[in-house]
């Protein structure tokens, strides 16, 4: 049995028997019966049903928002949004099945089209950071291509899958076409890897695990989209809004105590204002409210386990450049107060590595050309943030920052009607945005001949 434990508490919140690799080979064998009957159901009976999907979750957002702030420690304000993003995104995309449209290319001596054919079953391997959203993103697409879907929740937070599988069946969904394998990642996650009738993997995770699948990819020419780890920069220039870009810099790194692969971990100040902008970063981090996920106040909570913070904390050592430090709480939980490290050179850990916690450092550079290098100076490229005043510097600079989501004079990163993905290490392939059904597809070449 593996025990489901409340980060905040350490108390268990429930306990599961993983899936075995036998019980692994047995869902993907329904699925595949399943993903044959699925593909065939009229468009707009898919699209009704991913619309009715929508509105069961949307009935149960506080019974889900509740499970993840119980499972993963999540805020409850974030957690009760994670769920309303799964309704959106199973709405966005339920648009998708009534518009799949191949093309007619003009041939000589008859007609040629082309169809875009669901890729078969997807094996959608979940990290356990953003629980829910992560699933939605490759769930939706995959199902409105008229695939079928085994999701591999992380070991640490299966229990919102399960149960966003049950209210699936629940809006109608056909049995078998959307289960999930709750089990290790090396188990029942490498299965889905290997099986020859999975498909394609959405493989969400570590870089280093995102390497070992895709190489288990490789032996069977697998499809695979990799989202992986990030290293992002948050760059802010001396003509910017130095007051909103302290006073956001908190969230930009801090959201979901920093364990979201798109956190600017790594502040990059213009040195004129280096010394303005901590002044006024100090209060704002300071200010974080980190404490009860259950509290709607609260703006942190604590990292998903013992272990983890472990590692975090491992990249502030007692002699580490600690500039200021927020709260936490003392008692049980796996509680890690938000740190800001400065200064601090390139070569340090805590500036190169992804921490995946509320660690960030702040480095000054001398001018545009430099703070690039800087931001580029990584293997990952996923996000980042340019604070300035001077929109052709936004232009120059945005297009110049390896990474796959930028924002100019904001610290958002996903939209999930805008693509999302990263450049480098941090992944392949694109999720979200309108052609996210395009990576559960295969184009399918038709020639009919006229004479
Ligand atoms: P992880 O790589 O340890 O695990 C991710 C998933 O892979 C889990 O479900 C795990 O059980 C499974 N897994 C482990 N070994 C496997 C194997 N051999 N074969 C198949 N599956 C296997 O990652 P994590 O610690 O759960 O998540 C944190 C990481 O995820 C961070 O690096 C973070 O940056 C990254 N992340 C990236 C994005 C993105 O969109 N780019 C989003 C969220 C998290």
């Amino acid at each position: 049995m593996t025990a489901i434990v409340n980060p905040a508490t350490e108390q268990p919140v429930s306990q599961l028997e993983p899936a075995t690799a036998e019980q692994a080979d047995e869902v993907i064998a329904r699925a595949v019966a399943a993903q044959r009957r699925w593909r065939d159901v009229a468009p707009g009976d898919r699209a009704r049903l991913l619309r009715r999907f929508a509105e069961q979750v949307d009935a149960h957002i506080d019974e889900l928002a509740a499970l993840e702030t119980a499972e993963a420690g999540h805020p409850v304000g974030a957690a009760t949004w994670e769920a309303g993003q799964v309704r959106d995104v199973l709405l966005y995309y339920s648009a998708a099945p009534e518009r799949l449209s191949g093309r007619q290319i003009p041939v000589p001596g008859g007609l040629d089209v082309t169809f875009k054919e669901p890729v078969g079953v997807v094996g959608l391997i979940v990290p356990w950071n953003f629980p829910m959203p992560i699933l939605s993103w490759g769930l939706a697409p995959a199902l409105a291509a008229g695939c079928s879907v085994v999701a591999k929740p992380a070991e640490v937070t299966p229990l919102t899958a399960l149960r966003i599988a049950e209210l699936a069946l629940d809006a109608g969904l056909p049995e078998n076409v959307f289960q999930v394998l709750a089990g290790k990642g090396s188990v029942v996650g490498q299965r889905l890897v290997d099986h020859p009738a999975v498909r394609k993997i959405t493989f969400t995770g570590s870089s280093e695990v995102g390497r070992q699948v895709m190489a288990g990819c490789a032996r069977q020419v697998k499809r695979v989209t990799l989202e992986l780890g990030g290293k992002s920069a948050n760059i802010v220039f001396a003509d910017a809004d130095i007051e909103k870009a302290a006073a956001t810099a908190p969230q930009a790194v801090f959201d979901n105590a920093g364990q979201d692969c798109c956190a600017r971990s790594r502040i990059l100040v213009e040195a004129g204002v280096l010394d303005r902008f901590m002044d006024l970063l100090e209060p704002a981090v300071k200010a974080v409210r980190v404490g009860d996920p259950a509290d709607a106040a609260t703006e942190m909570g604590p990292l998903i386990s013992a272990e983890h913070r472990a590692q975090v904390a491992s990249y502030v050592p007692d002699d580490a450049p600690v500039a200021f430090r927020g709260s936490a709480p003392d008692g049980p939980g796996f509680w890690y107060p938000p740190t800001v490290l400065a200064p601090l050179s390139s070569q340090s850990p805590a500036y190169t590595d992804e921490i995946f916690g509320p660690v960030v450092t702040v480095t000054p550079f001398t001018d545009e050309a430099e703070a690039i290098v800087m931001a580029n100076d990584t293997p990952y490229g996923l996000s980042g943030s340019i604070w300035t005043g001077n929109v052709g510097r936004a232009i120059r600079v945005a297009r110049s920052v390896e990474a796959g989501n930028l924002s100019v004079n904001s610290h958002s990163s996903v939209r999930y009607w805008t693509p999302f993905g990263g450049f480098k290490q941090s992944g392949l392939g694109r999720e979200l945005g309108p052609d996210a059904v395009d990576a559960f597809t295969e184009i399918k070449n038709v020639f009919i001949a006229a004479d």
